[in-house]
């Protein structure tokens, strides 16, 4: 006989890992008892020596599939249990803290259960069991338990209750269990008139759907704006009352195999599109893809998603003349959050939609899709959220209790303790009110999850950024040390954190960045640093150019194009288009402003040059999203180019005049778009490598990270990562958060760690 107890740390709770404990013991006939505390599972077990050494091994090996161990801590003890196996009452110990799972898209069992019409579940869309369903966006409070869900106002059925309690049961303590008899109900409404529920409900949105019609859905972290993709007078109506954004739509269908009528789809896409945290996935257009262009105006790419809850499986369900392809974009209008709430959904989204289907179960965090593309074969994320946040990242190293406060534009913040670093969903731009308001509320509501005391809060250098200004408050407050971060810093350290970093050594950061503030009061963007995570030097830069209105010109890339001609002394003729846009008056004082500099900081921006690109060859002028011209100007790219042009590094400077005026050069013999582009992509790569080795020449570092918003571009990752790999850099790219400012609060976490470390 021998007898164990076990502690397990990690992500064990609310994914079934208790009655998995249960059906494992059953099976070698041991006997014992298990229970969850606030820091995580403990187990403890006495029978034969080989059963338990068996038990104990395949309970390491092959824990449930939504559960992550991080910490497995075994030991012999005396006790013997005489017989049987318990799960007793979850005990909270104070302090400790566990990572909760993020929610979780429809799993393969309840999905049978779904359309099996002997089901008790048949056809109910708020099946779920604890492998799968809302988490994160339900959760209020700890310990995990339906008391601290919205599902609190929800009393279980007896059936219901019979599933809860049973350890042998899929959905034992599965929290946001619901049947139609004792759960959540949906309900819709068209026109603001009759209303319907349940399946009739569901019934009138399909053929509302069908019909052209637009409508609000509520689902997992918030509303959805539906319409048939296919419908071009429906998108054009969307479009068109969302304010015009040329942003490109969310798109769902049923499965892969209708994906694969209008892109191209590889294992490993499809793999992602099915994975627990169904993301949008940017997936390549068919040359003959029949769906409107106006869905993703100058993109090769569209953003699918399968369907993630049992509302959205039974929402596209196939049916004769039906939609197989519906835009699911985020409920909002153009930067303002996603709408959660029930009557500030029908407030705000009234103006933009013919019809709301909604349901009765609240949502207490607002969660929009993730949205991420595949690079060489693995996730490259764009936006990480729903499916991901909060599952927590591995630290290299052990951290302190920190607030990091993230950015401005596409905020996340994080939390740390341990070696875990706890990063929210995607916040926004917090520019917004709405925004900053639920930025304020989540970061609270994190600390209470994560049971977080903050020793330290990190920052933005930024002094104007809504982040910055709400870490000094705090700091302030609660008179706690503020650390301040810059922000391409923060970006390097973000990207060695995201590769699990753990030496002192120094490495080259290449960030290519749209605006951060420099050291100097300068806008930053175009930067080789040099260094790790206690500190940095700027070793080179992109020369600096006037940018006439400041942050303004971020929406006329034709500002930017003037400010590039101008720098590079080129006259400002009438055939280059963003001399064109403006009119004589409007160039003259725009040229005036340039040259004397006023109201136009000097930027060395990465992402404001790709904008003068785009612009000068006249892809675009103006822009209705953020960074819409360096997209375009990506997707115009000819694959085949390999030509490039010239640029020279003067001291620690990176001049562009030579490169705008050939690029002017290729225009006027009107050497096609795609061409310049490429060749434009090609230069950037290749000042990417000469750079990295002027600074190998002066230390002997091998190691090169990229950040910075300019490396989403997938098509000048594709060219400089192989690139300075063959030249014998080792280079390191973003695994698990997004390149751009959504990963800054993972890389102010780590700066401000070895603040307080030594
Ligand atoms: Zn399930
Ligand atoms: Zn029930
Ligand atoms: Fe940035």
């Amino acid at each position: 006989m021998s007898s164990y107890h076990v502690s397990i740390k990690g992500i064990v709770q609310g994914v079934g890992f208790r009655p998995y404990v249960y059906t494992l013991a059953s099976k070698y006939h041991i006997n014992g008892q298990v229970w969850n505390t606030a820091g995580g599972v403990e187990i403890q077990v006495s029978g034969e020596d080989d059963a338990v050494h068996k038990f104990l091994e395949e309970l390491q090996l092959h824990p449930p599939v939504l559960a992550r161990i991080d910490q497995f801590k075994s030991s012999a003890i005396e006790k013997i249990f005489p017989s049987g196996f318990t799960i007793l009452q979850s005990e909270s110990t104070s302090g400790d803290f566990m990572p909760i799972s993020p929610d979780i898209a429809i799993c393969e069992d309840c999905r049978q259960e779904l359309f099996d019409p002997q089901d008790r579940r048949y056809r109910y869309p708020f099946i779920n069991c604890t492998n799968c369903g809302p988490r994160l966006t339900i959760i209020t409070g700890i310990p995990y338990d339906r008391p601290n869900t919205t599902m609190a106002e929800f009393e279980l059925c007896p059936d219901c209750l019979a599933e809860y309690s049973n350890p042998a049961d899929r959905r034992f303590h599965a929290q946001p269990i619901a049947c139609p008899v004792c759960g959540p109900r949906l309900s819709f409404s068209l026109n603001g008139r009759t209303t319907y529920d349940g399946n009739e409900a569901l019934k009138m949105a399909r053929l509302a759907l069908a019909d052209g019609n637009i409508i609000a859905i509520k689902g997992l972290g918030g509303f959805h704006i539906a319409c048939d993709a296919k419908n071009i007078t429906a998108v054009e109506t969307l479009i068109q009352r969302k304010r015009r954004s040329e942003k490109p739509l969310a798109l769902m269908a049923n499965d892969e195999t209708v994906i694969s009528k209008y892109c191209a789809i590889t294992n490993a896409e499809t793999e992602l599109l099915k994975s627990h945290q169904h993301p949008i996935v940017l997936l390549r257009k068919n040359q003959n893809c029949t769906l409107p262009e106006i869905l993703a105006l100058n993109q090769n790419h569209l953003g699918f998603m399968l369907p993630y809850t049992p509302l959205h499986c039974l929402l596209l369900e196939k049916a004769e003349g039906y939609p197989e392809v519906l835009v699911m974009t985020s409920g909002n209008i153009s930067e303002e959050p996603i709408a959660y709430e029930d009557d500030e959904a029908i407030k705000r989204l009234t103006p933009l939609v013919d019809g709301f289907l909604t349901n009765n179960r609240p949502i207490h965090t607002r969660v929009d899709d993730s949205v991420i593309r595949v690079f060489d074969g693995h996730p490259y994320h764009i936006r990480r959220s729903r499916g991901y946040a909060p599952q927590p990242i591995s630290l290299p190293v052990d951290v302190p209790q920190i607030i990091a406060c993230g950015a401005e534009l596409k905020n996340t913040f994080a939390l740390s303790r341990e070696k875990y670093a706890f990063i929210s969903h995607h916040i926004g731009d917090l520019e917004n009110y709405e925004t900053f308001r639920s930025y304020e509320s989540s970061i609270l509501h994190f600390q209470r999850l994560f049971r977080i005391k903050p020793e330290l809060i990190a920052a933005d250098l930024h002094p104007d950024y809504l982040s910055s200004t709400y870490a000094s408050n705090r700091a302030e407050k609660e008179n706690l040390p503020l650390l301040k971060v810059q922000h391409h810093h923060a970006h390097l350290a973000s990207c060695l954190a995201d590769n699990h970093w753990d030496s002192k050594e120094n490495t080259i950061g290449i960030v290519l960045d749209g605006t951060g503030y420099g050291l100097d009061g300068s806008i930053w963007g175009g930067e080789f640093l040099f260094g790790n995570y206690s500190g940095f030097s700027r070793v080179f830069h992109l020369q600096q150019v006037p940018l006439p209105g400041g942050d303004a010109s971020i929406r006329q890339p034709a500002k930017i194009g003037i400010s590039y001609l101008l720098t590079s002394g080129i006259e400002l003729e009438n055939d280059l288009p963003p001399a064109a846009h403006f009119s004589k008056t409007e160039l003259d004082l725009l040229s005036n402003q340039i040259s004397t500099k006023i109201n136009s900081p000097a930027t060395t921006s990465m992402g404001r040059l790709f904008d003068a690109v785009s612009s000068i060859i006249g892809l675009r002028q103006t822009v209705s999203y953020e960074a819409q011209a360096a997209i375009e100007l990506e997707n115009s790219c000819d694959s085949l180019e390999q030509g490039a042009y010239s640029f020279e590094i003067v001291n620690n400077e990176i001049t562009t005049r030579t490169m705008i005026k050939e690029i002017v050069e290729d225009w006027r013999k009107k050497v096609n778009k795609g061409i310049i582009s490429a060749k434009f992509h090609n230069t950037i790569a290749r000042m990417c490598l000469d750079v990295c080795q002027e600074i190998q020449k002066q230390s002997s570092v091998t190691s090169v990270a990229l950040s910075g918003g300019v490396w989403q571009n997938i098509t000048l990752l594709n060219k400089t990562k192989p690139l300075l790999e063959r030249n014998g850099f080792k280079v390191l790219i973003h695994q698990q958060v997004p390149s751009n400012d959504g990963g800054i609060s993972l890389g102010q976490i780590m700066v401000a760690s070895t603040f307080t470390r030594d």
